[in-house]
């Protein structure tokens, strides 16, 4: 089993020794409305960010927030200096075009790497401003040595956040890649071939034991809350197969809060390597 807490605290060590190098490293986080899994969320960055010494804002505007006062609200934040990372909380109630408000938050301070210069800049294989969860995948499978060039990937799921940009950062490591989704036929026969499988769907156990490459890697990005708890893509029994595995929970959800206080750090270097923008 990939110990994804046990990373998390590692990185968490690294992000706080850097913070503490650099002074002061700020994170404003925007929630808007009430829905109860986003507070979960913030809750968690919050208290993250704060136990690595991040001075962390925490705003948050009542459901009723308009368009125009988010915009200016990131506005606000985008020009003030004591700010290197802003996170906004998706979703966004419906009065307010999400792709409209992350466009307007300053790429280099885009801790969720979710803007379209980010996202761009990692299409061209640049360094940039990454989703925190992907990075948390990669981040994985460097600590675990599992080797990606000429391996065979399979990724699973194709969205802005986890599948696409997962996707490009094994290609970026030499991986050859295959994405999946919805539409793909015969998925099984994909998966089989995979030494490293990516499952980032959102659907309980939708990757049996037999669908795994005997002596693979599985990284399993799903997270869904059922009766039964929370449960991840890849039945656990595929640990019997695979080489490596990572645990529902315990594997990527700790590394993506992690990875978004590394991004914070980041950002945070990156505008002092570059004060005039
Ligand atoms: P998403 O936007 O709903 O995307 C799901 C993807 O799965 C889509 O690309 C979809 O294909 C594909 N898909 C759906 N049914 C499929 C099927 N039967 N076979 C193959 N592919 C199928 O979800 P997301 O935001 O990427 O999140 C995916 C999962 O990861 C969720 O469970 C989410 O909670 C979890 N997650 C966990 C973390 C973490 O920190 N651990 C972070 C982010 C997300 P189409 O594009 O064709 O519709």
């Amino acid at each position: 089993m990939i110990d994804g807490k046990a990373l998390a605290e590692k990185v968490r060590a690294e992000v706080a020794a850097e913070v503490a190098g650099m002074g002061k490293v700020g994170l404003t986080t925007v929630l808007v409305g009430d829905d109860p899994a986003s507070h979960v969320y913030i809750n968690l960055k919050q208290k993250a960010a704060q136990g690595v010494g991040i001075d962390a804002q925490d705003v948050r505007l009542p459901v009723e927030t308009t368009e125009d006062e988010l915009l200016a609200l990131l506005a606000d934040l985008n020009a003030d200096d004591a700010v290197d990372g802003i996170l906004v909380q998706l979703p966004l109630p419906d009065q307010i075009d999400e792709a409209r408000a992350i466009e307007r938050i300053d790429p280099v301070k885009d801790v969720d790497g979710i803007h379209p210069y980010n996202a761009g800049r990692l299409y061209l294989g640049r360094p940039t401003l990454v989703p925190a969860t992907p990075l948390g995948v990669m981040r994985m499978l460097a600590e675990y040595e599992i080797p990606l060039s000429g391996a065979r990937a399979v990724v699973v799921g194709r969205s802005a956040i986890v599948g696409k940009p997962v996707a490009h950062l094994l290609l970026q490591q030499n991986a050859t890649v295959t994405v999946c989704h919805s539409r793909t036929r015969d998925l099984e026969r994909h998966t089989l071939e995979a030494d490293v499988l990516v499952a980032a769907v959102g659907r309980p156990h939708m990757i049996s034991a037999d669908m795994v490459k005997p002596g693979g890697t599985v990284i399993d990005v799903g997270l869904t809350r059922t009766d039964a708890g929370l449960l991840g893509d890849v039945d656990p029994a595929a640990a019997e197969r695979a080489a490596y595995l990572t645990p529902v929970p315990g594997g990527v959800g700790p590394m993506t809060i992690a990875m978004v206080l590394a991004n914070t750090v980041a950002a945070a270097k990156s505008r002092l390597a570059n004060p005039v923008r």
